[in-house]
């Protein structure tokens, strides 16, 4: 492989770049390896609040570590802000890397960091990791796609941007693909099972509901779909989590031993 700063572009080092790197789903060892990369070269380091901690600690030893996220009984910072902040060190000249939970153009808000970016003139190249909603699920055996079972996934938001209209046609979602994904639903969890069982979804789909996913504290239900919030509300499932639902859900018994490969010695607490 080329050394690094043959592969930066060519400006970089002169007004700064902003790396937009995706930490993957928890587990520091699902980051790539070019993130991994850049994360220990960088001078900055801005991360979220999907970043787990460990993961930190591949960065150099003198980088600035500076949390933007959300976080409970904490103030947080506005996507406005944090753009700022990105544009404001970009300027400083300095080598930043912006590590985002999973992929940064997944859910993340990482088209709206590069848009400011690039209107602000600052060189921004993107990175990208894996997915929580691919690889939550396959910690515990589940494939969003099977030959035969699922030919089709949806990754489908369960919490509509402030202000904006639900994007998810839930009634028609569970007809059109196999397995539907969805990020941050638990706490809209009854409407929108409600709303795929209004829409005609069989009450019997295969579910099931990930927490902490590639962490030593994951956490999960499975149950049928009429009967997930229940199921959910009982265990106390905590978030960040990942809603599974579709036929991949029952396939899990067969793919219990790749679910401990995923999950490697060294797991979070
Ligand atoms: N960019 C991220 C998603 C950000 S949206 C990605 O590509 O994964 C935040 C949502 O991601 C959470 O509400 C949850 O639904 C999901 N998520 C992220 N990390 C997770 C994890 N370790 N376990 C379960 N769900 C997770």
């Amino acid at each position: 492989m080329k050394p690094l700063k043959d592969r930066l572009p060519p400006d970089a080092g002169q007004v700064g770049t902003v790396y937009l790197v995706g930490a993957g789903p928890g587990d520091p060892e699902l980051l790539t390896l070019r993130g991994a990369q850049l994360l220990a070269e960088a001078e900055v380091v801005v991360y979220d609040a999907l970043v787990h901690e460990e993961g930190l600690r591949l960065s150099h030893p003198h980088a600035d570590l500076v949390f933007m996220g959300k976080r409970a009984g904490c103030k947080s910072p506005t996507q406005p802000e944090i753009n700022e902040r990105l544009i404001a060190l970009g300027r400083s000249g300095k080598m930043v890397v912006r590590l985002k939970g999973g992929d940064p153009f997944v859910f993340g808000r990482g088209g709206e960091e590069v848009t400011a970016l690039s209107a602000a003139g600052i060189p921004c190249v993107v990175i990208p990791g894996v997915t929580a909603g691919v690889a939550v699920p396959a910690s515990l055996g589940i494939p969003v796609t099977h030959r035969g079972t699922a030919g089709s996934v949806a990754f489908v938001t369960g919490h509509p941007g402030k202000g904006l209209p639900d994007p998810v046609a839930w009634g028609k979602v569970v007809h059109a693909v196999d397995t539907v994904v969805i990020y941050m639903g638990i706490t809209r969890l009854r409407d929108i099972v409600a709303a795929m069982l209004d829409g005609g979804a069989d009450p019997e789909t295969p579910a099931a509901v990930i927490a902490h996913g590639t962490t030593g504290a994951q956490r999960h239900v499975i149950a049928p779909l009429a009967e997930l919030a229940g199921a959910v509300e009982r265990k106390a499932i905590p978030t960040p989590a990942i809603i599974v639902v579709g036929k991949v859900v029952a396939e899990r018994e067969t793919f219990t031993t790749l679910a401990t490969v995923a999950l490697p010695t060294g797991v979070l607490g």
